[in-house]
């Protein structure tokens, strides 16, 4: 089997979640899974073609192949959280989400200016959420070198709001 359907066979569909009309694709299965935790790590190392200087994970399930993809290139690990979770000084973005809204912060210190970032999150959407990781990327002088998701709902377009910084955009799997 590809590696895009033994994704697909490990995630569950949770409908209505978290509110009516959204079809929830539960990624926890696959972390039960460690011989396939494996397999996405690898698949998303091979599709990177420059090796960034660091990844920013998106809270909070974009930190969980986030640090393992820092860990296996050698570079730092940055989170992006929600607004208020971040102990030190912030700079923070709002933007709309596929429900509802939502601001991230990320710490002031931990970006250095001119260097190639690659911004990770498990599932693309409607995009706001990776693009405005990326605004705060770009705002301390970084430049977004590509994005990695496990999971595309390509219906949504979310690659075209992320084009504007890196038209390097890897999804593993897609619906
Ligand atoms: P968006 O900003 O619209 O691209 O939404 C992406 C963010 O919301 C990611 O952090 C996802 O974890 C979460 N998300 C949005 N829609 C779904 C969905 N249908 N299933 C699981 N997570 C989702």
């Amino acid at each position: 089997m590809s590696l895009e359907s033994n994704i697909k066979a490990s995630i569950r569909d949770v409908p209505d979640f978290p509110k009516p009309g959204i079809m929830f694709k539960d990624i926890t299965p696959i972390f039960e899974n460690q011989v396939l935790c494996n397999e996405i790590t690898e698949g998303f190392i091979k599709a990177i073609s420059v090796k960034p200087n660091a990844i920013v994970g998106i809270e909070s399930r974009g930190f969980l192949f986030g640090i393992l993809l820092a860990n296996k290139l050698n570079v730092p690990f940055i989170l992006v959280r929600k607004a208020g979770k971040l102990p030190y000084k912030t700079i923070s973005h709002e933007y709309a989400l596929e429900y509802g809204t939502s601001k991230i912060e990320m710490h002031t210190d931990s970006i250095k200016k001119g260097w190639n970032v690659l911004i990770h999150d498990d599932l693309l959407a409607t995009g706001g959420t990776a693009d405005a990781a990326a605004h705060l990327v770009e705002q301390q002088g970084a430049k977004v070198s590509g994005f990695s998701f496990v999971v595309e709902l390509g219906f949504l377009n979310g690659k075209q709001k992320l084009n504007i910084h890196s038209n390097n955009i890897t999804c593993l799997a897609q619906y």
